[in-house]
């Protein structure tokens, strides 16, 4: 994998595991409903650059390559190319999609071995195909939750507002053949872990380099989107199960905090990767 200006941020984790983070582009949701429970007062300073005339945030749209001794992990897809313009006027989605953003980086689409998606939602496996419809890694076997599968596809009219259905009917096939049941071990050292809270099959992606001065990462997708979501009890409006989250999060928050886990945002556009810090009931997330 090369490494270049394509590339938001990239670090060596030891023992031949490498992590590159990649924006594919960038996209708008409401601003009242990523910050869910949390009354405005508390969080519109936070936000008071970037919430446009809409009440809009700006989310990016991270992925991670991660390059080990056993092969290559694209964590997330992002939004894709499929979309109609309508629907990209009305998402605001701007920028370059994952599969030639990934080319740009000098990173081959086809030497991809795994995609590891947090979830279904449009705008994270939006880019699993082409334009025209071809599989955009090719090579790759596709690794999300049998459970977030199922719920994504389901026929409950929330499920069919969060999820590109028909886009989805055409992955279902692919994305079976390699399902995950739980917690798996993708390749040595890179392990997803089901989390439940955002959606009913919402998996972490934890990635541990070896050696001496090894360290580990982890995506925590949209249980850990923004700064702000360092705060168990700051879930989004969309967690379909928000007490899960708020308890799963303060769980894994707490590891990664005193492990000095390196964490990724799924959503952050400036500062994406960074630490967990615990302050008093709660933690602060703080950039590297
Ligand atoms: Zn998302």
């Amino acid at each position: 994998m090369s490494i270049n200006d394509a590339v938001h941020w990239s670090d060596d984790l030891g023992g031949g595991t490498r992590v590159a983070l990649v924006q594919a582009g960038t996209f708008r949701s409401d601003a009242g409903a990523l910050l869910g429970p949390v009354p405005r007062l508390l969080w519109n300073h936070l936000v008071a650059e970037e919430i446009d005339h809409e009440h809009r945030l700006t989310q990016a749209l991270n992925c991670l390559l991660v390059e080990t001794p056993a092969g290559r992990v694209l964590v997330e897809t992002g939004i894709g190319e499929r979309l109609s313009d309508k629907n990209r006027a009305m998402r605001g989605y701007e920028g370059t999609p994952i599969e030639p953003k990934l080319r740009e980086a000098g990173f081959d689409p086809g030497s991809v071995d795994i995609v590891a998606m947090s979830h279904l939602h449009f705008d994270h496996a939006g880019g699993l195909l082409l334009a025209d419809g071809a599989r955009a890694f090719p090579r790759a076997s596709i690794v999300a939750q049998r459970a977030e599968w199922e719920i994504a596809l389901s026929d409950n009219s929330r499920a069919a507002a969060s999820y590109d259905q028909p886009e989805l009917r055409l992955v279902r096939d692919w994305g079976a053949e390699a399902w995950a049941d739980g917690e798996r071990e993708l390749l040595p050292g890179v392990s997803v872990i089901p989390t439940g809270g955002h959606s009913a099959g919402h998996q972490g992606v934890v990635v541990r380099g070896t050696g001496e001065g090894a360290r580990t990462l982890a995506f925590f997708g949209d249980l850990c989107m923004r700064p702000w979501s360092a705060n168990p009890r700051w879930v989004t409006g969309f967690d379909d199960f928000p007490l899960t989250s708020v308890e799963v999060k303060g769980q894994l928050f707490r590891r990664a905090a005193a492990e000095g886990w390196i964490v990724a945002l799924s959503h952050e556009v400036k500062r994406p990767v960074g630490r967990l810090l615990p302050d008093r009931d709660r933690f602060v997330y703080q950039p590297v």
